[in-house]
């Protein structure tokens, strides 16, 4: 269905929000990886570095109860401007792309899905089941958290889960996409001859084999860390 439609399934976002507020870690994991960023900024927080996106009821949501974010439009990055076309060209029909004022001026109440579910997007695995959390692969050398997968909340995995539980019932179109994108995930993993961590709704660690999806439990240590945090010492 066209998610423009007045029949389409309709989600509160307040609640959703409400539901979904759980920080990922329990100190400011931002303070970790913003020095490695030469802006300065945490990465997820840095227009030049990652261009946030909310469903379409979403923005509608915010658009209405804040003035933190507006249309993303290509020059929010003056070091580094870009063609609008070709970001709105790789992003779902059922998604838009913003900009908010910045993490100076942030407003943790009206953060967009898309923040709140950073630095993970729902696995779905090639037979059609939500398995758990992957990481955005893309942010490997910079997010912290990726690197420091024992560190994330139990209360944020839980959280994860049952949104994503009811947004992916919801809205084939979403399904969809991160069916897409778990398989791009296989796809780079493959080509890497490595298997991809996986935090399973099961609440374990697990690393998956990019090709027969085989999983084996693992200790959180024994997940790989990255770029600056390849170093970090184990707690
Ligand atoms: S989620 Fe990752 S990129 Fe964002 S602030 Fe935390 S460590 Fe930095
Ligand atoms: S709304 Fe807040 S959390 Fe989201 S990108 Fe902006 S500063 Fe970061």
């Amino acid at each position: 269905m066209d998610p423009s439609s007045p029949h389409y399934p309709r989600i509160d976002f307040r609640r959703l929000y409400d539901r979904f507020d759980a920080p990922v870690t329990e100190f400011d994991c931002g303070l970790l990886c913003a020095p490695h960023n030469p802006s300065g900024l945490p990465f997820c927080c840095d227009i030049c570095q990652a261009v946030p996106v909310a469903y379409r009821q979403e923005w509608e949501y915010l658009r209405q109860n804040t003035g933190l974010w507006h249309p993303w439009q290509g020059s929010e990055c003056p070091a580094d401007p870009a063609d609008p076309a070709d970001l709105r060209e790789q992003t779902p029909d059922h998604m838009v792309l913003l900009a908010c004022q910045g993490p100076a001026h942030c407003q943790r109440n009206f953060r967009a899905v898309s923040c709140r579910q950073f630095p993970f997007f729902p696995y779905i695995t090639a037979d059609d089941r939500f398995l758990g959390l992957a990481c955005e692969w893309e942010f490997e050398n910079m997010c912290w958290v990726i690197s420091h997968l024992e560190t994330v909340t139990r209360q944020f995995r839980q959280a994860f889960i049952q949104v994503y539980d009811e947004i992916l019932a919801l809205w084939p179109e979403d399904y969809e996409s991160y069916a897409g994108t778990s398989e791009q995930l296989r796809a780079e993993y493959a080509s890497r001859g490595r298997r991809i961590p996986l935090l399973h709704r099961n609440g374990g660690y697990y690393l998956l084999s990019p090709r027969s999806e085989r999983l084996y439990r693992v200790p959180p240590e024994r997940l790989p860390r990255h770029g600056p945090y390849r170093e970090d010492r184990r707690a």
